[in-house]
């Protein structure tokens, strides 16, 4: 594999840039830093308009025949911007999913949607005593008639305020084992009966809890079989891991740092590069950059190929999100006392993004699978290591 940029993804980037420029209004980074609000809806809105959301899907689903190599260089140029689209994540693990376990009747109702931009949605995995053991979930959906009605809470139910749908892990067989008796349910969030309320996160970020009473979904909602929501959710992990894995801010990182290094001065007369130390640490983000990049561009092929990234997935999730966390603690050491001026305090470097970013890496290694988790996976299924814990 070639890792340096062809002239034609240089020429995509070229493309991207302007693209962003002219469609990316300066305020919505700054109202997704005041309201907590990873997604901004009238981005989506442009995105879904230009084919960009369709890049990459077939056509009798509603792809576009944009190319897929332009439509990611603008979202890194959006992430540069300051925009998170935290929202159209998780509807691409979701519509993924779908393609790969969904009936023929739900591809066609859900994937074209997705791609209009008209249906966004939440993971609704979590819940207040089941995090990384997901499939202790016991939100519970029983069958009523010809449809299902749904009663539990679900924590940390991301983007659900601008989302249409969230995809609801829920109990179906209280009798059978952990892993047997869950099935997963394609839920409206205007449906009667489903409350979400904010919970406001360290990073800034506001994510929330759903509550369902009696919320009633047909059995069309249903996606895979009875029961069977497990082999499902093993779908929509490795997707989750693969392609939402954290990666935005860390790109430009080196380059941004570096930047600042050559012209910032000292006491001494010298700029802050003649350090030596801080030269070495800017260098090792710039590696670990490239090793981000690179495990970025195998889960694609592999996505690309159609292919399930599980292994690979996991891995570049564990990696970039460590990454992520050392990067932002090492520049807040690199810039002293002014790398904790937070946005919108006077002389904030770079505008108080690398406060914030410290911030909200914090939860890189929690959410879309906790590293320990990420760990044992790739000890015991990539190195076939023995299991540490019982069954
Ligand atoms: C800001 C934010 C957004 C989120 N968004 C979503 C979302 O949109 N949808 C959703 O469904 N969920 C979401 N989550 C939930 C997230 O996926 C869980 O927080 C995560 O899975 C960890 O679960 P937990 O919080 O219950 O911690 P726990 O599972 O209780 O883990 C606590 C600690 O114990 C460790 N641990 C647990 N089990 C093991 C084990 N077997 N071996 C070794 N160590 C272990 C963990 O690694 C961790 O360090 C979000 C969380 C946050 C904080």
């Amino acid at each position: 594999m070639d890792f340096w940029e062809s002239d034609e993804l240089a020429a995509h980037r070229d493309a991207a840039r302007a693209w962003a420029e002219a469609n990316v209004e300066p305020e919505w980074a700054e109202q997704q830093h005041t309201t907590g609000c990873h997604q901004t809806v009238e981005m989506h809105v442009r995105l879904a308009r230009d084919g960009i959301l369709g890049a990459g899907w077939p056509a009798e689903y509603g792809g576009s025949d944009v190319d897929p190599d332009f439509a990611r260089a603008v979202f890194d140029e959006c992430a540069l911007r300051g925009l998170h689209t935290d929202g159209w994540s998780t509807t691409v693990m979701v519509a993924r999913t779908l393609e790969q376990v969904g009936t023929e009747a739900q591809k066609r109702r859900y994937l074209p949607a997705a791609l209009r931009g008209e249906l966004m949605v939440a993971l609704g995995y979590s819940e207040p005593d089941t995090g990384s053991d997901v499939a202790a979930a016991k939100t519970a959906a029983f069958r009523d008639g010809d449809s299902w009605l749904i009663n539990g809470q679900k924590m940390f139910t991301s983007t659900a305020q601008v989302c249409s749908h969230v995809f609801v892990l829920a109990r179906t067989n209280f009798n059978a084992p952990k892993h047997k008796g869950l099935s997963l349910f394609l839920v409206p969030t205007d449906s009667t009966g489903l409350a979400i309320q904010p919970i406001h996160t360290l990073g800034g970020q506001v994510t929330n809890a759903t509550f369902y009473t009696d919320v009633r979904v047909p059995d069309t909602a249903l996606v895979g079989a009875v029961d069977e929501g497990w082999d499902v959710m093993k779908v929509a992990l490795v997707y989750e891991r693969g392609v939402g894995a954290p990666a935005s801010l860390t790109q430009t990182l080196s380059r941004d740092l570096a930047a600042w290094a050559r012209q910032a001065g000292r006491p001494d007369g010298m700029v802050a590069f003649d350090d030596p130390l801080t030269a070495e640490r800017i260098g090792r983000i710039a590696v670990d950059e490239l090793v981000t990049r690179a495990f970025t561009k195998k889960v694609n092929w592999l996505v690309h190929k159609g292919d399930l990234p599980g292994i690979e997935g996991n891995m570049r999730k564990l990696f970039s999100s460590e990454a992520t966390q050392r990067h932002y603690s090492e520049t807040l050491d690199i810039l002293g006392a002014d790398g904790i001026l937070a946005p919108g305090a006077a002389n904030a470097p770079a505008g108080g993004i690398f406060e914030h970013a410290f911030r909200a890496a914090v939860v890189t290694t929690i959410y879309g699978g906790a590293s320990e988790i990420l760990r044992e996976i790739i000890a015991e299924r990539h190195l076939i290591l023995p299991r540490n814990r019982p069954h």
